[in-house]
């Protein structure tokens, strides 16, 4: 077991051992205050939304079963021999573990079975009637898995400690994760949770919202449409380059703990889908006019996102490539080469500008009248500038002199010529 041993983690991050025991508490409180406060007709974030819900009224064992059917679905098909298998990036002791990439196979299964069920009268707006009871079944399972992870990085190690999850101190640990890759088999628990239930359970949400929506009106809105439109876009896009998750921060340095666990499992679909929830109770009209305008805005943010994720993922994977050979670079002393012209020579982080600007649009959709749906935007911007400091730091340290030359010819970090 010797080899799985990293040295011990002494920067804590995300306010140390106090901070990750707050946000153990402070995540599943946030998601459970905002879909409460959704729900209600003010939709106020200053409104608490009274009477608080009970253990009796959030549990339901049906509730329960369905979310870990909606797991077991995906985890099966994951399993599916379909698809091709890749390598992920070296590990400390240079050993590189395999992925079998088949999350557009997994989505067109599920597209099908999905389709076939509404066809033989399955209600999909329960979602919507059954969301707090299956948010909190969610939570449980999130809460659940995460103790597991922590149990078997302790008992049953099989890949090694996660560099900044393992600082001796269990609380700490449990949140960020002790293992960084924890396996059954051939079975990668951190990388079929980051995408597979969370992200397709995020579109089937949404078009649960937009099912009921047409149940409550006649017809879904037209602000219904560009949201549900706009984030499926989002997922079939990481579906489409899952490959490219294998060189995430996710994947490459966290751990799978709590953090990760709750974020895929229940921040993500059910808070994500914050903005179809809102306009089920909240309907908006949308002049064309507007809603071409928002279009035009999406687009833009998705081609700085997709743009930059792109070059990127070419270079580091091929830099000789023709899409890529003509830009230039910096060398550093591991070998590696930075870009310093393209969109990476425009800000140090340009595929976080386009995540946010799309972020932008999938809210303005909800209209000008509640804080609310912006929440996914407010709460991203502060996601991704934390994560923009984490990643600088760890720029720093991995690239030194050559980093801080970076920084020097492309000195602004999201937003040009603000931050
Ligand atoms: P990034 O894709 O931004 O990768 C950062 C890494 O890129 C660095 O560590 C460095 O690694 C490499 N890099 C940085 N600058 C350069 C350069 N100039 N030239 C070449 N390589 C460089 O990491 P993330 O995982 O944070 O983001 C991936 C995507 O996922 C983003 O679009 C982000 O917006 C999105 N995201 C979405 C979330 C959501 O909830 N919707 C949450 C988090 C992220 P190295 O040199 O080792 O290759």
């Amino acid at each position: 077991m010797d080899r799985f041993r990293v040295p011990r983690t002494k920067e804590l991050e995300f306010g140390g051992v106090l901070g990750a025991a707050l946000l153990v508490a402070v995540m599943p409180a946030t998601v459970f205050y905002l879909l409460l406060t959704c729900k209600s007709e003010p939709a106020s974030l200053l409104n608490v939304p009274l009477p608080l819900p009970t253990f009796r009224s959030l549990w339901s064992p049906q509730d329960f079963v369905l979310v870990l059917a909606w797991i077991g679905l995906q985890a099966v098909l994951y399993m599916l021999p379909m698809g091709k298998v890749t390598e992920g990036i070296a590990l400390r002791d240079k050993t590189r573990l395999q992925y079998r990439i088949n999350g557009s196979h997994a989505m067109l299964v599920t597209a099908l079975v999905l389709g076939a069920g509404l066809a033989a009268g399955l209600r999909l707006s329960y979602v919507y009637d059954h969301f707090l009871q299956l948010a909190f079944s969610a939570s449980l399972l999130a809460f659940g898995l995460s103790v597991l992870l922590y149990l078997k990085a302790l008992l049953a190690p099989e890949t090694a400690m996660a560099p900044g999850g393992n600082s001796g101190n269990p609380i700490y640990d449990f949140f960020m994760g002790h293992e960084l890759n924890p396996r059954i088999g051939a079975f990668d628990l951190k990388f079929f949770c980051e995408l597979r239930p969370g992200l397709l359970g995020w579109a089937v949400i949404n078009m649960a919202m937009l099912v009921k929506e047409t149940e409550l009106r006649g017809s879904p809105s037209l602000a219904m449409i560009l949201v549900n439109a706009f984030q499926l876009l989002y997922v079939v896009d990481a579906f489409w380059h899952e490959e490219a998750i294998l060189t995430t921060m996710d994947i490459v340095h966290d751990g799978f703990g709590f953090m990760l666990a709750f974020g895929d499992l229940t921040w993500v679909p059910f808070l994500y889908s914050l903005q179809t929830y809102f306009l089920v109770t909240h309907p908006q009209k949308l002049s064309l006019l507007v809603a071409a305008g928002i279009i035009l805005l999406n687009g833009l943010g998705y081609s700085i996102f997709r743009g930059a994720n792109s070059q990127k993922n070419t270079f580091r994977r091929n830099p000789a490539d023709p899409k890529v050979a003509g830009l230039r670079t910096i060398p550093t002393a591991t070998g590696r080469r930075l870009l310093v012209s393209g969109w990476w020579g425009f800000v140090r982080h340009p595929n976080y500008l386009g995540d946010l600007i799309m972020a932008f649009a999938w809210s303005l959709p909800c209209g000008l009248s509640h804080i609310l749906p912006y929440f996914y935007v407010l709460y991203f911007t502060l996601l991704l500038v934390h994560r923009e400091a984490r990643d600088e730091h760890q720029c720093l340290r991995k690239y030194g002199l050559a980093w801080q030359e970076y920084c020097r010819r492309v000195p602004y970090r999201i937003f040009p010529y603000i931050y």
